[in-house]
């Protein structure tokens, strides 16, 4: 399979490693022309308000709202798939989901926990920065994962949604599920 990585802003090449490891090949989006090639999106994290600005610049909003393509978003990429971002409209609105952002408190900024994914055997390593978790899913959403109550890990057919950057560990088993099942739907 070939895996495109949107490539505005975030960590870029270590999702590509993560898609490397999982035995397919990685490329960086820069122009929505390059979709055409590619058979699923990883949205990364970053800053979504940054980020949605960079889409608009470069026409993704329009081209991905159309396209068809399979998506997988971390952090600020999730809530560029969600379809409520409280407060706000929703950007992609492929995911029928609300978001609310910085949503761990001011104190507990970043942190690292094992989490439990609905479809993967053993726990993973998250990684969180500053990270989003879904308030409230409608009937299509599988729920994946939680952490203290708070919905972090969604599945909506072709979609998938983190709040946590599984990128920036070793661990490659969220990409390749969203590869080899996700991907599949
Ligand atoms: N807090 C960021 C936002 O709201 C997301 C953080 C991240 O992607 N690590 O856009």
């Amino acid at each position: 399979m070939k895996i495109g990585v949107l490539a505005l802003q975030g960590a870029v090449r270590e999702h590509i490693r993560h898609i490397e490891l999982a035995g397919h090949e990685g490329v960086a989006i820069k122009k929505v022309e390059q979709l055409a090639e590619i058979d699923g999106l990883i949205i990364p994290g970053g800053e979504s308000t940054t980020l949605r600005r960079l889409m608009n610049l470069y026409g993704f909003k329009e081209a991905l709202r159309e396209s068809q393509l399979p998506m997988f978003g971390t952090c600020a990429g999730l809530i560029v798939l969600a379809k409520d971002i409280a407060g706000e409209e929703g950007y992609l609105q492929k995911l029928d989901i609300t978001v609310e952002r910085n949503s761990f408190g001011r104190q507990v900024d970043s942190f690292e926990s094992e989490l439990h994914i609905k479809g993967i055997d053993q726990p993973i390593e998250g990684v969180f920065i500053r990270a989003p978790h879904i308030q409230s899913t409608e009937a299509a959403v599988d729920v994946l994962g939680t952490i203290d109550d708070k919905i972090i890990a969604v599945q909506q057919g072709r979609y998938l949604g983190v709040s946590f950057h599984p990128e920036l560990t070793d661990d490659y088993r969220m990409t390749q599920y969203f590869i080899e099942h996700v991907m599949q739907q």
